[in-house]
């Protein structure tokens, strides 16, 4: 079978790999020992300029002109290069982001899922006929919106590209997508596919660069017809006022402080392994990482004590050795997350347990040890801040006015879990929570490819995933004719 191959100084634009106009690189690091990786291209607003011209001249010609059964072949023949290159693709995650490499393989087969889910559902969003006035006929239809662009973080690129560029390819737009320069490997190698797959030139481009220049330029582009950003508040913020002033509309998929609440009557057994994995996957740099566990008081120390022999037992190395966790993805994520460790012992919080950075982790890399607080409140520094790192705080609870008044006293409102044995009690927890997703005895942590997922609050708005999603990239016509 043939790699995928590509030259990472280059963007695609308009069918055609090519250097930035600037013809500028930066380094792309292995978090796992910070040697340096690849160049990658340093693209600029002339760049987006370019791409985005060439995305709107795709629109006018062939990728226009396709039918949506069309569009979803392409999509499913996507999907089945991704899946015969899964190994591959997860070795390319794994190097550029640090995550143990059995996660970035679940990450390449949802990344084929995505693809298979969009393709199959790309002819199925249809309009309505509406009762109006005698002798009228009304419809709706859906349409593209023309070209959407697509800002990229680096902790689940493959992922994140699938559910947002892919929803949005299915709904026949052409996109501009702007990688994270800490992360942007399988971004190009999902364009490289792309292409293989027959996408029309200028359906798909991809334009590497920092997010001062290239994805400052993309949000603020007039060419654009919609902007989809996944990142931290501050630039979500950003990106949505630069996009105002063209009236294009945003799509938020911002942080999250996210609850895992436990009840006495739980099965505890059954919650312990989703407790810890959600805190600690991806090196907790995920946007729906539980990283408060809210317990009941008269099980608290019980769970704690679980927790914390887990904690104990989990291995630290790099990437390849795909041991419980690899290294952060930079040294200025390391800092951040270094920074809060330090807070905690500050504010004499209980560090109750760390897991073990072994020898499998070379001195260069960006390693933190999985870290679980306790003795936190609900008000703590680290139990209202989103840390982007492997750290957890337990705190208890009385009741379930409390646990409903901690899980929603923060700014923000994206995944939370609900333990219990109590389904009357589930429900009422469901629906009182402040979030875009809820989960009753597990936790999916964002959830399947067929979930709707976004967030309230400062966690953002809009929606991803699912067949919500075509509705975001979609543009609603009514048509009202008068036939007597
Ligand atoms: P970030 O916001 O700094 O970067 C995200 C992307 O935005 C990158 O591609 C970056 O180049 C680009 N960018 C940076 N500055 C920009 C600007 N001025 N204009 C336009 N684009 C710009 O975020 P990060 O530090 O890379 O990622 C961590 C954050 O992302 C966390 O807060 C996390 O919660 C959030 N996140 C959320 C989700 C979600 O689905 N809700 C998923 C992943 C990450």
């Amino acid at each position: 079978m043939e790699a995928v191959s590509f030259d990472t100084r280059q963007n695609l634009i308009g069918g055609e790999w090519r250097e930035p106009l600037g013809r500028e690189t930066m380094p792309l690091l292995n978090p796992s020992d910070g040697t340096r990786l690849a160049e990658i291209a340093r693209s600029d607003a002339g760049d987006i300029d370019r791409a985005v011209a060439a995305a709107q001249e795709a629109r006018r010609g062939a990728w226009g002109r396709m039918t949506a059964t069309e569009r979803g072949r392409l999509l499913s023949i996507m999907s089945r290069i991704v899946l015969e290159r899964a190994d591959e693709l997860a070795r390319l995650e794994a190097l550029d982001v640090g995550k143990p490499l059995r996660q970035a393989k679940a990450d390449a087969l949802a990344l084929a899922r995505y693809l298979e889910f969009y393709a199959g559902a790309a002819d199925k969003l249809h309009g309505d006929t509406i009762p109006y006035l005698d002798g009228y006929t009304v419809l709706t239809i859906y349409e593209p919106l023309g070209v959407t662009g697509h800002i990229v973080p680096w902790n689940y690129p493959m992922q994140i590209i699938g559910r947002s560029v892919t929803a949005s390819l299915a709904m026949g737009n052409a996109v501009v997508i702007k990688p994270a320069e800490e992360a942007c490997l399988t971004a190009l190698a999902y364009a490289r596919i792309a292409e293989e797959a027959g996408f029309p030139a200028g359906a798909i481009n991809i334009v590497s660069g920092t997010g001062e220049e290239a994805g400052a330029a993309l949000a603020a582009h007039p060419g654009i017809n919609h902007i989809s950003f996944t990142g931290s508040v501050v630039v979500g913020g950003l990106v949505q006022a630069a996009a105002a002033k063209n009236a294009v509309p945003v799509t938020l998929e911002l942080g999250g402080k996210s609850p895992q609440i436990v009840f006495a009557d739980a099965d505890l057994d059954a919650a312990l392994p989703f407790l810890v994995n959600a805190g600690i996957q991806n090196a907790g740099q995920t946007c729906s990482a539980a990283s408060r566990i809210l317990v009941q008081r008269s099980v608290h120390d019980r769970v704690l004590a679980a927790m914390a022999e887990r904690y104990s037992a989990l291995r630290v190395g790099t990437a390849m050795s795909d041991l419980d966790m690899g290294p952060l993805v930079s040294g200025r994520q390391q800092e951040i997350v270094q920074g809060y460790l330090d807070a905690a012992r500050q504010d004499g919080l209980e560090i109750a347990a760390q897991g073990r950075i072994g020898a499998e982790a070379p001195s260069g890399g960006y390693y933190v040890p999985p870290t679980l607080v306790s003795g936190a409140q609900g008000s703590s520094r680290l139990a209202q801040e989103e840390i982007f790192g492997p750290v957890q705080v337990v705190i208890p609870f009385e009741d379930e006015a409390e646990a409903l008044r901690l899980a929603n006293g923060t700014d923000y409102g994206l995944v939370a879990g609900v333990w219990t044995a109590d389904g009357s009690r589930a429900l009422r927890m469901a629906r009182g929570i402040e979030t875009g997703q809820v989960f009753v005895n597990n936790y999916g942590a964002g959830g399947g490819v067929e979930l709707p997922f976004g967030g309230v609050k400062r966690s953002g708005h809009g929606r991803e995933k699912g067949f919500e999603a075509l509705y975001s990239f979609a543009s609603l016509k009514t048509i009202a004719i008068r036939h007597g």
